[in-house]
């Protein structure tokens, strides 16, 4: 059994400084002034109505180049390859004022998965080929792990990548490539030797998506999206020098890649700003003149989710600050998915519940993207499609059954 971090929430830990003031306060303002400045109105406007849970593929990349002009889109970078010498805390402040300024997510398969695995495992190379681009977001990367019948089960996958001269030759199919269709690179993990125990025969391939041989489908989604999507591979050649670190290494920078953001899985800036929403929403809506928020039947929900969301936050800043004391918190990620990924869910469900029968009307999504913007009736629009797109938050990532599995081995030896 791995060793517990049994100091956590210890006091030296826990002397953050959260308190309002201060250096801490000094660098929120900064940031918030920068957002305010730089953040375009009509990206912010489909970020307030459809929530980040959908695709806004093209907003990531464009928000990317504008934090990029401050240095800041990859703060959580080393320095050397373009990150910000900033604490856990300032990094933590920058992504909530980022949030609640409906600022759009970038690229998180560049930024958060790729970018990190080609600055550790990459060679010389490949860093200057890729990182400048990752961080002035000009190309969308997709990853390309999942196959029909291997998704929990990714170790068993099967697209099958063959060693001829200086190239790989790549077949297969993946599924559930979100933003496949919108985007010029992918990062696959494909089976190099199918004679060695499973996980030994993967590895990590950088595939430019408009090669010759793959085909693109766009799946219908429930909430109106088609963001995810299958990727088929036939007789793809890929250069060998694509081919990130050592052959047959693969399993381990995707455990490396999934591992390396802990606290991000806890969606934490998601949830604190979408109850703010919740608040906003049973504030103003009424039943026989009296706010629903003062309806016993919603007060009590929404005071527990206040409690968990309150929670789960003070959980995610724990990590953080155990991360400086390099405690081993390999669990950790698995337990803040399980508890961020339900939050989602019932916050918006309660989202849902308090617009009742009104939450039913539906924008369709393509508007979102006309120019101008159209105005958005305040707080109603995208409540649905966002509600129903939250069903996917216990599968994308692993699913809740299997964070529960890791769990249990690792922090309890079962
Ligand atoms: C919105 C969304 C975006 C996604 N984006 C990407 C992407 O960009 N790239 C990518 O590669 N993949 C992506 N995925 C795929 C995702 O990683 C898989 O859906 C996920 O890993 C589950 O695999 P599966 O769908 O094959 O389900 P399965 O593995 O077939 O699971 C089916 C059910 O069985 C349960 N189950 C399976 N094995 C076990 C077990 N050992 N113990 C207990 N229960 C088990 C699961 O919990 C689940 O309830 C995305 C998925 C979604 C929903």
């Amino acid at each position: 059994m791995r060793a517990r971090p049994e100091r956590i929430g210890s006091r030296a830990e826990m002397d953050m400084d959260l308190k309002p003031g201060g250096e801490l306060d000094d660098f929120r303002q900064m940031v918030r002034a920068a957002v305010a400045q730089d953040l375009p109105p009509d990206m912010r406007a489909r970020q307030r109505a459809f929530g980040g849970l959908q695709s806004e593929n093209r907003d990531a990349l464009k928000w990317a180049a504008i934090l990029n002009e401050r240095g800041w889109s990859v703060p959580h970078w080393p320095v050397e390859h373009g990150g910000q010498d900033w604490t856990p805390l300032q990094k933590f402040v920058f992504e909530d004022e980022l949030a609640s300024a409906w600022a759009p997510d970038v690229n998180w398969g560049a930024t958060h998965m790729v970018g990190p695995v080609i600055y550790t495992f990459g060679t010389e190379e490949q860093k200057a080929r890729f990182l400048p681009d990752i961080r002035a977001g000009r190309y969308y990367w997709a990853q390309g792990f999942s196959e029909p019948g291997n998704g929990s089960d990714l170790a068993n996958l099967r697209t099958a990548a063959v060693l001829q001269g200086d190239r790989y030759i790549v077949n297969g199919q993946k599924i559930w490539t979100s933003g496949a269709h919108d985007a010029d690179w992918g990062f696959f993990l494909v089976r190099t030797d199918p004679a060695v125990k499973a996980q030994r025969g993967i590895s990590f391939l950088l595939i430019d998506l408009k090669s010759p041989g793959i085909t693109i489908r766009q799946i219908p989604e429930i909430n109106g999206e088609a963001d995810l999507c299958e990727v088929f591979l036939d007789n793809v050649e890929v250069p060998a020098e694509n081919l990130v670190g050592e052959p047959g290494m693969g399993w381990t920078y995707a455990k490396f890649l999934l591992d390396h953001e802990r606290t991000t899985s806890s969606f934490i800036y998601w949830n604190k700003r979408e109850l703010r929403r919740v608040r906003a929403i049973a504030e103003a809506e009424t039943l026989d003149g009296l706010p629903l928020a003062r309806l016993p039947q919603f007060q009590s929900r929404l005071a527990r989710l206040e409690a968990e969301v309150a929670a789960l936050e003070w959980s995610v800043l724990r990590v953080l600050a155990a991360e400086e004391f390099a405690y081993d918190l390999t669990a950790v990620a698995s337990t803040l998915k399980v508890s961020g990924s339900r939050l989602q869910q019932a916050i918006t469900e309660l989202q849902v519940d308090l617009y009742g029968a009104l939450a039913m009307r539906q924008f369709p999504i393509e508007l979102a993207h006309q120019t101008p913007t159209p105005l958005w009736p305040e707080n109603i629009a995208g409540r649905t499609a966002t509600a129903l797109g939250s069903r996917a938050a216990t599968i994308f990532g692993g699913t809740l059954q299997i964070q529960r599995g890791i769990i249990a081995k690792l922090a309890f030896g079962l």
